[in-house]
């Protein structure tokens, strides 16, 4: 499944009505996401203020992978302890209220996020930073135009990335153009965030935090000019993989133990039911009899000298690798080592736990000097995608096959 990320909403002018700029959807799906909107409330007023708390905020995030934040008006100054300047344009306590509890969910449960504009301020803003309520007034010395009087698809200023920056690594350059359409601008940056890009007059235009879940904070607008800037298509890709892969670093591989027959037998099954609908005819489906066939491979799995890894995460097998050493060659490559099989449930599919499953297979393939591995019958997300790996001395190349949209990428692995 491709990650699912939510991206808050903002209000039209009369704030009767949410409103979700399309360039947002259209760069997430480029990018290989599932946009979900997160519409802003109407809070109850109490005596302490909006009340957000009541609102189990955290359950909004469920079923989520991802967390953008959209572009809008300012920031409320009392989010950071100042009185409203007279600069100060319109602001929003129920989407201020919103945003702030949804970084904070989104944060406790390690998801990546991407903010963008204002949700860069907002960012900084959670996390315990400070922004100019009004740049013009308040740091006027040198200023560029940062509320171009055009379309954000033309770039305007440029933006220096901080090198060694994971910004830096994504972007793949050190400046990049980009369109500008804020009023306010990140001042003092939050504990624990890096400021990262810079406009030529000092403006900050990215923040980031240095570890951990990807968390970036971009000023300008890159979902309008992604189709046409490969730097700023790059970055959203960045953020979608983090996305779909965050999971990937709470699974645990293991080998697997008698206890897992049951799942692997639930996993492999629920798997080729996944990739034959559609294909096959559906009395056909049911006349297949999965279990057995799933019996008889499971059996294989424990002849001498072959191994099953597990994947857990969160308590529950997710997938599933058996390895050994080959007893047919189908290919003139075919080599002493093989992964036959790799199955990850359909439903957990797309999050990465098939590339742990993999590396820690391949690692125990060397370790048995079974290499180069040869992969035959490797899948995972089938029908989407199916595994295939030829020998290549001390490098082999695995092909990762897209069956569905018939693209092939391939990936190098050394195995050594
Ligand atoms: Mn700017």
């Amino acid at each position: 499944m491709a990650p699912r990320i939510g991206i808050t909403c903002d209000l039209d002018d009369a704030r009767t009505t949410n409103t979700l700029p399309r360039a947002y959807v259209r760069a997430i799906l480029r990018a290989g996401g599932i946009p979900r909107a997160l519409p802003i409330p109407e809070m109850e007023h109490t005596p302490g203020g909006l009340s957000p708390e009541n609102s189990r905020w955290e359950l909004w995030l469920s079923g989520l992978d991802g967390l953008l934040l959209s572009g809008g008006g300012d920031l409320a100054p009392s989010l950071f302890g100042e009185e409203p300047l007279s600069g100060l344009g319109s602001v929003d306590p129920h989407r201020d209220a919103l945003e702030m509890a949804l970084v904070r969910a989104a944060r406790q449960r390690k998801m990546p996020i991407l903010g963008i504009c204002r949700g860069c301020q907002v960012l900084n803003v959670a996390l315990g930073g400070t922004v100019y309520q009004d740049l013009p007034s308040q740091r006027p010395e040198g200023l560029l135009q940062h509320r171009q009087p055009y379309p954000g698809t033309f770039p305007s200023h440029s933006m220096t990335v901080r090198e060694g920056s994971r910004l830096a690594q994504t972007l793949g350059v050190s400046t990049v153009r980009v369109n500008s359409h804020h009023h306010q601008a990140v001042r003092d940056v939050a504990p624990g965030l890096d400021v990262v890009a810079w406009a030529p007059d000092g403006v900050v235009e990215a923040i980031e935090a240095p570890e951990g879940p990807f968390l970036l904070g971009i000023q300008s607008h890159p979902e309008r000019l992604e189709s046409t800037s490969p730097p700023l298509a790059a970055l959203f890709h960045a953020f979608v993989d983090a996305a779909g892969t965050r999971y990937a670093g709470a699974a645990v591989v293991r080998p697997a133990t008698p206890n897992d027959a049951p799942d692997l037998a639930r996993i492999q099954i629920d798997g080729w039911r996944s990739a034959y609908r559609g294909m096959v005819d559906d009395t056909v489906l049911d006349a297949m009899d999965y279990v057995e066939a799933s019996a008889r491979f499971l059996a294989r799995l424990g002849e001498p000298g072959h191994e099953i890894l597990v994947v857990e995460h969160g308590g529950r097998v997710v997938g599933f690798a058996g390895f050994g050493p080959s007893r047919t060659a189908p290919e003139e490559d075919a080599s002493p080592g093989e992964i036959y099989a790799l199955y990850v449930h359909p439903a957990r599919q797309g999050r990465g736990f098939g590339s742990a499953l993999l590396e820690t297979a391949l690692a125990r393939l060397r370790e048995r000097e079974l290499f180069p591995a040869h992969l035959w019958t490797l899948r995972e997300n089938v029908p989407a995608r199916a595994f295939y790996a030829g020998r290549g001395g001390s490098a082999g190349a695995l092909r990762f096959l897209a069956l569905g949209n018939q693209t092939v990428e391939e990936m190098r692995f050394d195995w050594r």
